[in-house]
């Protein structure tokens, strides 16, 4: 489906796929490295799609104001609302889900983070979650409403406040400790 929008559109997949990467990162995330990693790219493959998205017009490199020795990339306003159409298909979910109680919501969001997890696992999709993550503790606090923690931040955490981006996310080898 992103492969056919994106050719109505004239990208390539990839392209299009930075595209709606970028629309929901943190601006820490949005550089060409982190899109390399995310993708299974190499750099030089990376910086090509990005090249071929700002002559687009549709981002542009700009200096990370917290340190200036990195670039980081930044959609521009044609940019977001390609990219928000090429990711409108989760308007598609958004209704039947706004119909949900709060813990129907929480226990449909806890399975679909195990399933997530799962398929991370299998090595089938890259996430870094809490629920992969190494400072993750499942059910530290038992019975209380932010019922796991996080190690490393050193908080409580309840389910809707699981994290599937963390920056700081380093993943939990199986038989590995910690
Ligand atoms: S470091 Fe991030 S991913 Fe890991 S447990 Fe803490 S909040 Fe979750």
């Amino acid at each position: 489906m992103l492969r056919e929008e994106a050719g109505r559109r004239g990208l390539s997949p990839i392209q299009a796929r930075f595209l709606v990467y970028l629309l929901h990162r943190p601006v820490e995330l949005r550089r060409v490295g982190e899109l390399a990693r995310e993708f299974g790219l190499t750099p030089a493959t990376a910086s090509g799609a990005v090249d071929a998205l700002q002559r687009k017009g549709l981002l542009v490199r700009e200096e990370w104001p917290e340190d200036r020795r990195y670039v980081t990339l930044r959609l521009t306003g044609a940019g977001r609302s390609i990219a928000g159409e090429l990711s409108g298909w989760s308007g598609a979910v958004r209704e039947p889900l706004g119909e949900l109680g709060g813990e129907e919501k929480e226990v449909l969001l806890g399975a679909l983070l195990r399933l997530v997890a799962s398929l991370q696992r299998e090595g089938l999709v890259r996430a870094r979650m809490c629920l992969s993550c190494r400072f993750f503790r499942p059910d530290a606090h038992p019975g209380r409403e932010r019922p796991h923690h996080c190690a490393l931040l050193d908080v409580p955490l309840a389910v809707r406040e699981l994290r599937v981006d963390c920056p700081e996310h380093e993943l939990h080898v199986q038989g590995g400790g910690g």
